[in-house]
């Protein structure tokens, strides 16, 4: 996420936003808490506004301090729904009891099955690949995410840390395709392949395989089509030295993860929730989202103009439940834990 409020100018924002809330009780509003801050979603908010007359109080946060957050306001909560990115956390609100029930037909219409939970929706996707450079990894030994663990690719493997919820995600699949002690070996043999200790983002990794420190890595798909886009020269030189892969083609897909959101528990406005979660999921809505930080909508006959994400070509993606990866989240970092993946 791109602009991280203290906690100080957090509690300030709050008080300012949901102050005026309670002053027009007669206005139609919607309190949203967001990990998300792109420009584009500001647009997004404005055509909700124009098109329901229901205004937005928006509260931007940290991902675990908005949980956090909603967990100790509980029933006094003010917030209407919780939109977040990656699937882990998600269901940790949800397990925490945070979410209510949706039935909505149209969120049931527009979005498959495997992108939604009863609880909580899936609005956008990104693919996790693998990011070789060019000159010092063969393209064949690095096609599937089981390949990072070979004893071959020693000394070459940079990742962030393994306690991070996208790596979480990822070994939460790995776990309900491949069983326990299979990703564990897979771990173990990850971390012995480790160029350097963990540190720093996506971008960071991506960077430092670029710059040759290390040879592979592990990426969402969307940091990539932000370098892409970027008009900086050095980060076209990054693009041009090096490949990016679709793993597990040949076997359970490469995986996926998600921005998501769900209508709370004690949502005072519950109806303009549904309403909002549904307008996310319109045309409109789902390109502007997605779009905003090269992102796929979930809505499957909803196309982004975006060239870079073209650029990277079509995918099979793992079929496995967004919410079923809960089950096994707790399950990867005991596995990540143990194979030292810090
Ligand atoms: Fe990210």
């Amino acid at each position: 996420m791109l602009i991280r409020p203290a906690p100080a100018r957090l509690a300030l924002l709050v008080a300012l936003t949901l102050g005026a809330t309670f002053a027009h009780a007669q206005e139609k509003v919607l309190n949203l808490y967001s990990a998300r801050h792109y420009q584009t979603d500001e647009a997004l908010y404005a055509n909700f506004t124009k098109a329901t007359g229901i205004r937005i109080n928006r509260l931007d946060g940290k991902e675990d301090e908005l949980v956090e957050r909603i967990r100790n306001e509980g029933a006094n909560s003010p917030a209407d729904v919780l939109l977040t990115v990656d699937a882990a956390r998600l269901e940790v609100a949800d397990s925490l009891g945070l979410f209510q029930q949706v039935q909505s037909r149209v969120l049931e219409e527009r979005i498959p099955a495997t992108l939604r939970t009863r609880t909580w929706f899936a609005f956008s996707t990104r693919a996790r690949v693998i990011v070789y450079n060019k000159t010092a990894v063969q393209r064949e030994a690095v096609q599937n995410y089981a390949d990072l663990s070979a004893p071959a690719l020693k000394g070459q493997v940079c990742v962030r840390s393994g306690s991070h919820p996208y790596n979480l995600s990822l070994g939460a699949a790995m776990i309900a395709h491949d069983g326990e002690p299979k990703t564990e070996a897979w771990a173990r043999g990850l971390v012995a392949n480790f160029a350097r200790a963990p540190k720093g983002g996506d971008t960071d990794q991506i960077k430092a395989v670029a710059a040759g420190e290390c040879g592979v890595t592990i990426s969402n798909t969307y940091y990539l089509a932000r370098l892409m886009r970027s008009a900086k020269p050095e980060d076209q030189k990054v693009m041009n030295a090096v490949g990016v892969v679709w793993p597990n083609q040949s076997t359970w897909g490469t995986h996926i993860n998600v921005s998501g959101a769900g209508v709370l528990k004690h949502a005072p406005n519950r109806e303009a929730a549904v309403k909002f979660l549904e307008y996310l999921a319109s045309d409109e809505a789902q390109a502007y989202f997605a779009n905003g930080n090269n992102e796929w909508p979930v809505v499957p006959s909803v196309k982004v103009p975006n060239k870079e994400l073209a650029s990277l070509g079509t995918f099979k993606p793992d079929q496995l439940p967004i919410g079923d990866l809960a089950k096994t989240t707790v399950q990867a970092q005991k596995v990540f834990d143990r194979a030292g993946w810090k």
